[in-house]
């Protein structure tokens, strides 16, 4: 028996043993091509040479200093390197060890920014149905699934939820898209109206919604409107991009392709693509300054912030995906999958829908194409998707339907960005068979 403690008490998985490109290979020396970066993480495939090299470099130089004591060199570099190109107005980075410690260090500095200039009623944070923010309480709080949080309920933090941009389901017959973000754009007005708008504190969005929907991008707009109703209430924008962010939609941020910039931007996953363990929250300058000239200190801190070899792994994999113009690999490839997935199962009976941008893909599973019926959850068709698709050499991403019965099952696609065309028909030819 196994004496580590798993979330999935009672799966036995097979033994990853070594990782070559896009393959995982386990003990038995079995291949599998990594069609989902395990959970959009590993964009750089798993033995890349130069942030191997850089990883054994720094932690024979300096493996970790505390922060409370030294800054370092490769944490410098990287705030730099991020700021440099992020959207505008954000300045600076707090670095934390994966995405829902950045999630929670964007509640934290928006409840304190709040708190330095005398608003300490706002306290709501509105976020969206069937999202995904992280698994720590606050992150949990703030995420709307109801699978997820029905265990752990009442949660502390005060959130109430509108509706996701989910055109496929939510997008009227005869509506246009710009109507469609429209009207989500008054439910959150309407929202932000009940809770009082001198009581919410910030709106917090994935630009692309990951896990919980499977790569569902937003209609054109529908950001920009977001953008102007907060900033109309004095309500802060939190994006988070931990999932969708640092190129996986074809550019480091998924935001500059909504043409807004949030106030607060989480990052983590593709930020050391997994030869780390590491994720970062970016802050505006009006943020920071609040902090810097009210208390001068962010109530809040990790053993592992600003991990000295995590940040040098982290800015090896970015100069990695920027040397080699990876971003433009994932345009293209990214425009092949879709093509390849649309020939391949526009026609599917169970495939009722393909999107996504870049390489970050979703195929929702439906049992009637027609009405758009989900399967039944309690089939729960998803772990049978994932386990077949083990079988036969795919690792891809499937998820469940929601408790509401609101969506079907989803199969989730995010493979590095080095992949060759063939391997685009390789993920394509096992998905087939395991469908
Ligand atoms: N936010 C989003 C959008 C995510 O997809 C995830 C992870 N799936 C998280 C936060 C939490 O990240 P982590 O698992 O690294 O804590």
């Amino acid at each position: 028996m196994s004496h580590v403690f798993h979330r999935h008490l009672h799966q036995h998985y097979p033994t990853a043993v070594s990782g070559e490109g896009p393959y995982l290979i386990d003990a038995e020396g079995r291949r599998y091509l990594d069609a989902c970066g395990g959970a959009a993480v590993s964009c750089l495939g798993h033995s890349d040479a130069g942030v191997i090299e850089a990883v054994r470099e720094q932690v024979g130089r300096l493996a970790y200093a505390h922060t409370s004591f030294f800054t370092n060199e490769p944490m410098e570099s990287l705030a730099d390197f991020l700021v440099a190109r992020a959207p505008e107005g954000l300045s600076s980075v707090y670095f934390v060890s994966g995405g829902s410690e950045a999630v929670e260090a964007a509640l934290k500095l928006a409840r304190q920014y709040f708190i330095e200039r005398d608003e300490p009623q706002r306290q709501y944070l509105i976020a969206r149905r069937q999202s995904y923010h992280g698994n720590t309480l606050g992150a949990l709080a703030t995420g709307g699934n109801a699978w997820r949080r029905q265990q752990f309920e009442p949660l502390l933090v005060q959130v109430s939820h509108v509706s996701p941009c989910y055109a496929y389901r939510d997008q009227a017959p005869g509506e246009t898209p710009e109507a469609y973000g429209e009207r989500l754009a008054e439910e959150l007005e309407a929202e932000i109206q009940r809770l009082g708008p001198q009581s919410v504190m910030a709106f917090v969005a994935e630009p692309v919604v990951g896990a919980t929907l499977g790569a569902v991008p937003s209609v054109p707009g529908y950001f920009r409107r977001v953008r102007e109703i907060c900033d109309r209430h004095g309500i802060l924008l939190i994006l988070d991009e931990v999932m969708c962010g640092m190129g996986r939609t074809g550019s480091l941020f998924a935001a500059e392709q909504e043409g807004v910039a949030p106030d607060l931007a989480t990052i983590a996953k593709g930020l050391g693509a997994g030869y780390q363990p590491i994720g970062a929250t970016l802050v505006s300058e009006p943020i920071r300054r609040a902090i810097a000239e009210g208390s001068g200190f962010f109530q809040h801190g990790h053993t592992y912030i600003g991990h000295a070899t995590a940040c040098a792994a982290a800015l090896a994999v970015q100069r990695a995906i920027e040397e080699r113009d990876l971003l433009s690999c994932v345009a293209s490839l990214g425009e092949g999958l879709q093509q390849r997935l649309e020939a391949r199962f526009g026609e599917h009976p169970y495939v009722g829908d393909i999107r996504g941008r870049g390489l970050f893909r979703g195929l929702e599973l439906v049992a009637d194409r027609g009405d758009k019926t989900p399967f039944d959850p309690s089939r729960k068709l998803h772990a049978a998707v994932k386990r077949t698709a083990m079988d036969k050499g795919l690792m891809c991403y499937p998820m469940g339907g929601t408790l509401d019965g609101r969506r079907g099952d989803h199969i989730l696609l995010a493979p590095p960005f080095i992949l060759e065309e063939s391997h685009l028909d390789e993920i394509v030819d096992k998905l087939d068979a395991t469908l």
